[in-house]
């Protein structure tokens, strides 16, 4: 988890590599349909292109299907996903049903300084359409509003930890893994 521009994206590749096991980001699949105009991804469009979450019928479902596959028995790694609290009401159903266990939740803090620099840095070399000056303070509004709140819900649960995104992508890299590698897996 984190604020958009937090590093969860490249952060969530890297470390699931270690670990051998596929990074599963909400984001980069409704980006993959909107490139190949799926139905999923006309749909997911006009939300991400606003800011806006994509409703959570419409993810859940996605997620399902995406963690039933193969590659992602023996584990695997979300990046973007719970966000909302139905999110993680749903996901825990679904593990419930495929027998994996929620090991870890692996929050990313940034000064919300940096991340501005971050996003517009991004949006210049990327060209995401999300990634425009109104876009992103909306994004941001709704991380606050929608997701900010499940931090609290997995520290109750023992779950959560919190890591420091500043710095060299190898040294948060670094950070999250002498977390990870202390954390029992399931
Ligand atoms: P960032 O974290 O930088 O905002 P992502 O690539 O993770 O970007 O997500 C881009 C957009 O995809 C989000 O703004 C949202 O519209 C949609 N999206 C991604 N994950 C979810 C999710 N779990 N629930 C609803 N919408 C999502």
């Amino acid at each position: 988890m984190g604020p958009p521009g937090a590093g969860k994206g490249t952060q969530a590749e890297i470390v699931a590599e270690r670990f051998g096991i596929p990074a599963i980001s909400t984001g980069d699949i409704f980006r993959a349909n909107v490139a190949e105009n799926t139905e999923l991804g006309i749909e997911a469009k006009r939300y991400m292109d606003a800011g806006e979450y994509v409703p959570d019928a419409v993810t859940n479902l996605m997620v399902r299907n995406r963690i039933d596959e193969e590659d992602a028995a023996k584990g695997f790694l979300l990046d973007g996903y719970p966000r909302t609290l139905d999110q993680v009401e749903e996901l825990d159903g679904m593990i419930r049903h495929t027998g994996h266990r929620l090991d870890a939740v692996v929050v990313l803090t940034v000064d919300p300084g940096e991340l501005g620099a971050r996003l517009s840095a991004r949006a210049q070399k990327e060209g995401r359409a999300d990634d425009t000056e109104e876009v992103i303070r909306r994004r941001q509004e709704v991380y606050t509003e929608q997701t900010e709140p499940l931090i609290d819900v997995y520290r109750k649960r023992g779950l959560l930890r919190e890591v420091d995104g500043l710095g060299e992508v190898d040294e948060v890299t670094e950070r999250i893994m002498s977390i990870l590698t202390q954390v029992e897996e399931s």
